[in-house]
């Protein structure tokens, strides 16, 4: 088979180290009718072990090249290629007729990983679970607590829709070409629709982003054009408090007094 040359803006970095892949595969603990798809396959890395394990795998791709080594690869009764951009791709129709939900995963391109992750977000209604492997420093943001200097945007809208949970860490020796960073394996659990208690998920999402755009800045300050200091101390929020020092409760409370 020709050699791939790794393509930096389609954030190419290829594992070769079959432990990991293999204990990836084992988290997954997956059943052979479970609806998969899998984000960027490159060079099967992952694929092929998936593509043994299941019925049928479905993948999202945008190199052409990789996308033509696939299909000779694999036979398309085990993979279905959807050539295109993960971040423009409809996940929910792969999920109309899978009753268990969709389960996604991915060794993620890191150059576009916090816009898929916001553009995975709004899928979470037909999502079983999602398994990514990421920059660590991505990951990290996703899990961190309040009060923490990696607690933000990304943070609040994931923890909002997600329980997620870091499951490895990998060395930039696991990969080809090696990163500069390394990278962390994480779990997404979608919360129940219960437990989702924004009135209105677009203002929610609007206020978060206003806390953040301006983190350093007291909540008085960044959020003066919705809240005067007194409403603030009403909701229980300090005015001198910043936007990393509030929990995801506080931005619900927050955007659902805006009603
Ligand atoms: N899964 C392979 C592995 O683990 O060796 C490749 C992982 S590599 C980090 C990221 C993959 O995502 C590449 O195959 C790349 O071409 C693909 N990719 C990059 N941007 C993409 C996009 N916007 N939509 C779909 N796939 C993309």
């Amino acid at each position: 088979m020709p050699s791939h040359v790794a393509r930096k803006r389609f954030g190419q970095n290829f594992l070769v180290d079959r432990q990991v892949v293999a204990r990836i595969v084992d988290l997954l603990a997956l059943h052979t009718d479970d609806r998969v798809v899998e984000i960027g396959p490159g060079l099967g890395a992952l694929t092929g072990p998936l593509v043994r394990l299941l019925d049928h795998l479905h993948v999202v791709e945008i190199d052409r090249e990789l996308i033509a080594r696939l299909l000779r690869e694999f036979p398309s009764d085990r993979l279905t290629v959807h050539a295109g951009d993960a971040l423009a791709f409809d996940f929910a129709r792969l999920a109309v007729d899978c009753r268990g939900g969709l389960r996604i995963v991915g060794n993620l391109p890191y150059n576009i990983s916090t816009p898929l992750l916001f553009h995975l977000a709004g899928f979470a209604d037909c999502v079983r679970d999602m398994h990514f492997m990421l920059q660590r420093e991505v990951v990290e943001r996703m899990v961190a607590e309040p009060g923490s200097a990696a607690f933000g945007r990304l943070s609040v809208m994931l923890q909002y829709r997600f329980v997620m949970e870091r499951l490895l860490d990998v060395q930039p020796t696991a990969f080809r070409p090696e990163p500069r960073v390394h990278s962390a394996v994480v779990r997404l659990l979608p919360r129940a629709a219960a437990d989702l208690s924004a009135h209105d998920a677009v203002r929610f999402a609007g206020l978060v982003a206003a806390a953040f755009a301006q983190r350093r800045k007291m909540l008085r300050n960044s959020l003066g054009g919705l809240f005067d200091e007194t409403r603030l101390a009403e909701l229980g929020i300090a005015p001198t408090s910043r936007a990393e020092n509030l929990s995801v409760h506080d931005y619900v409370r927050l955007a659902n007094s805006l009603q």
